[in-house]
């Protein structure tokens, strides 16, 4: 039977590798595999409706009121709905679709994954700042509703495929590639470009989560994200260098067994798994896995000295909800000013670990008890307060400097 399908974030890479698995499903299927309900974007008009039109979906959004005018224009005569703001965002995740791909990137996908499990709609989730940020109050809501959450970022698919029963697991292990600084001595770490910290060795990703992988951010996000998704504490959750990425994570269990699952690193794999689920109908034309050809796999242990990342992580898991609020609004924040060339990439952890410090709300409870308006109004106190971090460390620079 056709799935319908709601991409949030379409014009983004992970949107983008989706919409190529829905391609390749139905052109290979007998009957179409997936229909597209509503794509959305943030302000690329001409993306977004290049692509409403490829894919014949009923509706299109873009988030930037200013571009309605150009997306209805562009539309016209094409049958398709075109939208705008971020209350349209919210309005088509409601729609009743077989799975919500939640694939923006930042805070800014939280209104919209929220508003999809609200409606009752199966969320795959990509979009992990969403989960680091509310974990507890999405996964009560998915609870409520009966709305499953799909854990799409890859390691999560991963772990997801081969976790069977929680209650006898040991050990979860999220693997992480390394990025491409793996190998740079600390010294030389400040005085990394963009566009060094955007060329990963073995994925491609937006400039965001790019810079975050360089950073081991992303595998600090991610330990967040894995405790809050299978309700783990992080002490029971080992990261792994895995420079490779064929590995994607491991389920340990307590008679001995590794679980793991394996694949090229293509996002279209785990985008496919998290779209079909639960069945595992859907053919990709990802490269197939050689383990002849890449003869070998290699591990190594985190480096917190260059990469405090995760110790952080494991410190805002431990002081609470708020904590893992406040570490990502940080990231969010250092990383938009790293690729404004506004500070260094050695400052963004720097960032981090001193708005951890402030620690604005300092509650310690379980987390649901945070409304969404409560999430939101702590991520923008965050947003404020790393600003002007970020202004004292240009300061101090200038100073030094003269
Ligand atoms: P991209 O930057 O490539 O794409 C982001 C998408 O979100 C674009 O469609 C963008 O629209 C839209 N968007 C950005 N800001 C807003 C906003 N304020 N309101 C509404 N829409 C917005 O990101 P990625 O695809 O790389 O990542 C998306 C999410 O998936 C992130 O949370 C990331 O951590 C996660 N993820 C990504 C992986 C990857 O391989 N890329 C792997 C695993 C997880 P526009 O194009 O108009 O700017």
């Amino acid at each position: 039977m056709t799935k319908r399908l709601t991409i949030m974030g379409a014009t983004g890479s992970v949107g983008r590798s989706a919409l190529s698995v829905v391609r390749h499903a139905n052109d290979t299927a007998a009957d179409p595999a997936f229909a597209i309900e509503a794509l959305t974007a943030n302000t690329d008009c001409e993306g977004l409706a290049t692509l409403a039109i490829e894919y014949n979906a009923r509706r299109a959004v873009i988030a930037d009121p200013a571009q309605y005018a150009t997306l209805k224009e562009r539309l016209s005569g094409t049958g398709i709905e075109a939208m705008s703001g971020s209350d349209a965002l919210a309005d088509v995740a409601q729609l009743p679709v077989d799975r919500v791909l939640a694939a923006i990137v930042g805070i800014a996908g939280l209104k919209s994954t929220y508003a999809a499990l609200a409606a009752g709609n199966s969320v795959a989730l990509a979009n992990k700042e969403s989960m680091v940020c509310a974990g507890p109050l999405l996964s009560a809501l998915s609870r409520k509703n009966g709305a499953a959450i799909v854990p799409t970022d890859s390691e999560h698919n991963a772990i997801f495929q081969v976790l069977e029963r929680p209650e006898d697991v040991e050990r979860l292990i999220l693997t992480a590639s390394g990025g491409p600084f793996l190998a740079t001595p600390r010294t030389k770490l400040a005085n990394v470009t963009p566009d060094q910290a955007c060329a990963h060795p073995n994925w491609s990703m937006g400039r965001k989560i790019s810079v975050d992988s360089a950073s081991f951010m992303n595998k600090a996000l991610e330990l967040i994200e894995a405790s809050y998704l299978f309700d783990f504490p992080e002490a029971r959750i080992d990261v792994l260098v895995h420079p490779q990425s064929i590995i994607h994570s491991l389920v340990a269990y307590r008679d001995g067994s590794t679980l793991a699952q394996l694949g090229t690193p293509d996002m279209q794999t785990p985008i496919a798994h998290a779209l079909s689920w639960p069945d595992r109908r859907t053919a990709t034309n990802v490269k197939r896995l050689n383990l002849l050809d890449i003869s070998q796999l290699s591990f190594q242990a985190v480096d917190d000295e260059r990469f405090p990342a995760i110790r952080l992580a494991r410190q805002a898991l431990n002081v609470g909800p708020s904590a893992s609020i406040m570490m990502n609004c940080a990231n969010e924040v250092a990383v938009a000013a790293f690729l404004a060339g506004q500070c260094r990439f050695t400052d963004i952890s720097s960032v981090v670990e001193e708005a951890l410090g402030l620690d604005i709300a300092q509650t310690t409870g379980s987390g649901e008890e945070f409304s969404l308006s409560d999430v939101i109004a702590l991520d923008q106190e965050g947003r404020h307060r790393c600003h002007e971090l970020i202004e004292g460390l240009n300061a101090r620079s200038r100073s030094e400097a003269q």
